[in-house]
């Protein structure tokens, strides 16, 4: 298992926390929880809240959103004609919808939030500006990067990784609707364990489904750790941007006092 360095300076990070920079990342599918509307505006606020509890501490906190409680690009592309790049061009445009409805919650509650987007939309959100981001993010502001990469056969995984890795940002964490990884799985076996702890190897010979191979690839060679875990039990976002135990911690492992070494 590779350690996990850290990515800058480590004195400047808040005292009870692990972090001083996370990504956090949002899946549509979390996003809308068990509404059968795309949207559950109660998990919205429970996001937003957390958010804001630990950027009171000094953690500056990042995310990126996913699409696919709107729309999901493979599961169209062949539909009347929708050639794969078009329908993924619509997946990236549900992501910034997500993302100006998590802004505006945040907002409402007050913490300055921007959205950058990875392609033009000039009328509605920032463009993707690396630098900008940063600075941001220094001035306690909370930052969502909307539309992935800008290109299509991606995924907002694969955006997650990669802006973490622009931003110095120190690890993933992945919000999702289980409580991790599983060596089999729970709703079939209920035997299933969840695991504490992977390499990225194991998540790759494995073909375990916790991200996209370019994902998790682009974290393993940038040692970026990844946290995947239950956004629906109240405190776990918190813990988790706090680098706190919850769920299942990939590319480093937790220390005795059940944080991240
Ligand atoms: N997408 C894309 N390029 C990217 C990110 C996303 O083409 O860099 C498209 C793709 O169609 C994807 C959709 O946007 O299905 C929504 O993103 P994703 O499936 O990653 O969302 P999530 O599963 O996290 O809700």
């Amino acid at each position: 298992m590779s350690s996990f360095q850290l990515s800058m300076n480590e004195s400047s990070k808040p005292a009870s926390s692990r972090w001083r920079r996370v990504l956090l990342k949002v899946s549509g599918e979390a996003l809308a929880g068990d509404q059968l509307q795309n949207i559950d505006p109660k998990i919205t606020m429970a996001i937003a809240r957390e958010v804001a509890s630990v950027t009171r501490l000094g953690i500056e906190v990042a995310l990126v959103v996913g699409g696919g409680n709107i729309f999901r690009g493979s599961s169209w592309a062949g539909c009347s004609g929708l050639d794969r790049s078009s329908a993924d061009y619509i997946g990236m445009l549900a992501t910034v919808m997500n993302a100006i409805f998590l802004q505006a919650t945040m907002e409402s509650i007050g913490i300055p939030t921007r959205v950058q987007t990875a392609f033009r939309m000039s009328e509605v959100a920032e463009p993707y500006i690396r630098r900008r981001a940063v600075r941001h993010l220094e001035k306690g502001r909370v930052v969502i990067f909307a539309a992935g990469i800008g290109n299509p056969f991606f995924t907002t995984d694969t955006a997650a990784a990669l802006r973490c890795a622009e931003i110095n940002a120190e690890v993933v964490l992945k919000a999702t609707n289980v409580d991790g990884v599983f060596d089999d799985d729970p709703k079939l076996n209920p035997e299933a364990r969840l695991l504490d702890t992977l390499t990225y190897q194991e998540v790759i010979s494995k073909d375990l489904s916790v991200m996209d191979m370019t994902a998790i690839t682009l974290c393993q060679e940038n040692n970026i750790p990844v946290v995947v875990f239950n956004l629906n039990k109240p405190g776990n976002i918190e813990k988790a941007i706090k680098g706190e135990k919850v769920g299942t911690l990939i590319g480093a492992t937790w220390n005795s006092t059940m944080s991240i070494t």
